[in-house]
């Protein structure tokens, strides 16, 4: 068994298939009547080619779905990205490569790990911010979208200021989050989680999943957070079904941030 791996993942339910189904017609009954429902599927620390990464971008390819890739600058090499870009050498439209952090690092002493927490000053959280986009500028080139998701979905205000200020299309972290994404910055945030589920036991998981997946499909705003070196077999495996039926639902259309931001400015046009 791999470690870090969710209680959900040890053996998918044998009506996994009617159930994800039902959970996505039924998010879809209940969206609001503006008819641009979106899903969106984000991808967090990117930076190293592997087997896993490699399956990820094939199955997002073969099902036409968009992915948000949240690469984590200082972990990124040169020859790191040119594997990585082999594997995603075709339909460049369905991948968002953007900035996860800086290094990756908890800069917290207590609570919750936070690599863009208050404890430090908002001159040292810009220099790591543009450091990230630096990097991943000067290695990804035109590929990179100045999209931010903070490590652990986590950031302060200081922080936000700083994406502000150099002119980010969006922050990503989880719904709800605080503080609030301010006019300027909008905030496309994932209220699904696939493989950092906590639950201890898997009937737990699996409830409490659905129950995420529908209410975030009726918001009308779905985003599922992907961790793919915590996925093993079954979780690829109910990631090809979700994604089946994604694509086949007319209701929902999958996007990447940057449709996002373009319907976003739209709304606020
Ligand atoms: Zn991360």
């Amino acid at each position: 068994m791999q470690k870090n791996v969710s209680s959900i993942w040890r053996r998918l339910p044998a009506d996994i298939v009617k159930r994800t189904e039902h959970c996505v017609a039924a998010g879809c009954e209940r969206q609001p009547d503006t008819g641009d429902a979106a899903i969106f599927f984000r991808a967090d620390d990117i930076a190293v080619p592997a087997s896993n990464f490699t399956r990820l971008l094939k199955l997002f390819s073969q099902y036409r779905v968009p992915l948000c890739l949240a690469v984590v600058p200082a972990w990124l090499t040169r020859p790191r990205w040119l594997a990585l870009k082999r594997v995603a050498p075709d339909a460049a439209s369905l991948w968002c490569w953007h900035q996860h952090g800086w290094r990756h690092v908890n800069h917290a002493d207590q609570g919750k790990k936070q690599e863009f927490g208050p404890l430090r000053s908002q001159d040292d959280l810009a220099h790591d911010v543009q450091c990230g986009r630096q990097r991943l500028e000067n290695l990804l080139g035109q590929n990179f979208y100045p999209v931010f998701t903070p490590p652990w979905n986590r950031c302060d205000e200081k922080t936000l200021q700083v994406l502000k200020n150099l002119g980010y299309a969006a922050v990503s972290r989880s719904r709800g989050s605080r503080p609030p994404a301010s006019q300027g910055l909008p905030s496309f945030d994932v209220n699904v989680d696939l493989h950092t589920r906590k639950e201890k036991t898997a009937a737990a998981g699996w409830n409490h999943l659905f129950d995420e997946l529908q209410q975030a499909i009726a918001s009308g705003r779905c985003g599922v957070m992907i961790h793919h070196q915590r996925m093993n077999p079954a979780a690829f495996d109910f990631l090809e079904i979700l994604l089946r039926i994604v694509a086949g639902q007319k209701e929902l259309k999958p996007v990447h941030f940057m449709e996002y931001t373009a319907n976003k400015q739209r709304e606020v046009a």
